[in-house]
């Protein structure tokens, strides 16, 4: 097998991916306004019909579906075909509240499935390769989604799911497996173990990564990839428009292939929804362009990033979106100034610290508080009160630095911090308790 999982498709020139695109959404969009009242009532509030939607450059008209819609329509009002032809759904992870469920028919999960697999196949995947799934199987999108695409390049897949930290790391080594598929900060934990347990990054015959499904790091990716011995790519995707797959990286590790054939990007000014120019910084918004058992039009994802079309040396001719540094509401506002929590991990792995930290937002006397709990490693940690007095002090001034704010910083014992097996819970808000 070659570099592409879909030649054709993932090099495709620009004029050929519209005319995919174009195609497409005027279909969908009659589909749509026929088959989901929820949406035909949004349209018919706008006074936008199907017929004024003649090719993706009339997206924009249509209205905005966002979270809140999800959970009003639950669970059947975004339905886009009878339940009988669906044949499965999964749910999104719940982070920032009420869980939502989505439909597939069989072609969705088709769909979905090759989508994984061109990220797999991206990643150096072949079907001599052992894959070792440890997103969490289930509900959850992550394993069906990395399951079904490995099975579709042939690789041999290990659905392992996540947890059990020893068994993965047993099953990793006598089977030989060579890529990995879990969230970065499971990876980072994986990693961690096999080093206490005495192996070096040598000792795996892994050479790859697939993690996704929560923001991480430039720093943390060259964590993983030491302590692992691999190269790790970014997966990108969310339940809403299938799961992990919406977007994916390349051997050139600078930002995620959207599968444009399936999934139209727009970047819009999150304050005033309207849409930006190439190249600026803003919430993504999605439209499925042949999903039959969810067909969400423009789905707000909360998530920051910036669209690129500049020439991939890959080949693959997908536009790129930048690594989401976190939702709009994960980013914290503390004393008026926007904080976003991959700052404060940026700062640790420069500054030689584990990824292992805890960010607690409190408020006291009307006055917000940042305390950083940082795990530090047995090596760094010292029986000298003074020596670790500087270095908390020394990390607040690079935190001062780069967050514009000053936080406390508490240097915590080694293995304190609880280890995250899927999508790690960086952030304790308390000042919602108060409200
Ligand atoms: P939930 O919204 O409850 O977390 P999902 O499990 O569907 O439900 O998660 C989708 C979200 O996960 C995305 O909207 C995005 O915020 C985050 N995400 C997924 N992949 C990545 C990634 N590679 N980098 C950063 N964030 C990601
Ligand atoms: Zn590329």
């Amino acid at each position: 097998m070659g570099k592409y999982f879909q030649p054709e498709i993932e090099t495709a020139s620009r004029e050929q991916i519209l005319a995919i695109q174009n195609e497409k959404i005027v279909k969908q969009v009659k589909h749509v306004y026929e088959n989901v009242k929820y949406y035909r009532d949004l349209m018919d509030q706008k006074g936008v019909k199907p017929e004024d939607i003649q090719s993706v450059d009339d997206i924009k008209k249509l209205p905005f579906l966002t979270k809140a819609d999800l959970r009003e329509a639950y669970p059947y009002g975004l339905l886009g075909t009878d339940l009988k032809n669906c044949v499965r759904i999964q749910s999104t992870s719940g982070t920032t509240g009420k869980r939502v469920v989505a439909f597939y028919t069989q072609k969705d999960i088709d769909l979905w499935e090759e989508c994984c697999a061109r990220a797999i196949v991206a990643a150096g995947g072949t079907n001599e390769d052992v894959c070792q799934v440890c997103y969490g199987y289930g509900l959850f999108t992550g394993g069906p989604g990395l399951n079904g695409g490995s099975h579709k390049v042939g690789c041999l897949t290990l659905p392992m799911s996540s947890g059990n930290t020893d068994r993965q790391i047993q099953f990793m080594m006598d089977l030989n497996a060579t890529i990995l598929c879990c969230t970065p900060s499971y990876a980072a934990y994986i990693g961690e173990t096999l080093a206490e347990k005495g192996y070096k990054p040598s000792d795996n015959k892994l050479k790859a990564g697939i993690f996704g499904a929560e923001p991480w790091t430039e720093e943390m990716r060259r964590s993983i990839e030491q302590s692992l011995g691999i190269k790790a790519y970014d997966i990108y995707g969310l339940t809403e428009t299938s799961g992990p797959g919406v977007a994916f990286e390349c051997d050139a590790q600078t930002g995620m292939h959207i599968n444009e054939d399936h999934f139209y990007a727009e970047i819009i000014d999150p304050d005033t929804g309207e849409v930006l120019p190439e190249g600026s910084k803003g919430e993504l918004v999605f439209t499925s362009l042949d999903k039959e058992g969810f067909p969400l039009l423009r789905y707000r994802t909360r998530d920051i990033c910036v669209l690129t079309r500049e020439k991939c040396p890959c080949g693959r001719t997908h536009v790129k979106m930048s690594k989401p540094m976190g939702r709009s509401d994960d980013m914290l506002i503390i004393r008026g100034v926007n904080v976003f929590p991959s700052q404060i991990e940026t700062v640790l792995l420069n500054e030689g610290y584990t990824p292992n930290y805890q960010i607690i937002v409190d408020r006291v006397n009307n006055s917000d508080t940042l305390d950083i709990n940082v795990e530090i490693s047995p090596e760094q940690f010292s029986d000298i009160v003074a020596e670790n007095q500087a270095k908390e002090r020394k990390l607040e001034i690079a935190m001062r630095t780069m967050l514009g704010i000053g936080p406390k910083v508490h240097l915590v014992a080694p293995r304190t911090i609880v280890r995250s097996e899927g999508k790690a819970v960086r952030v304790i808000d308390r000042r919602k308790l108060h409200d």
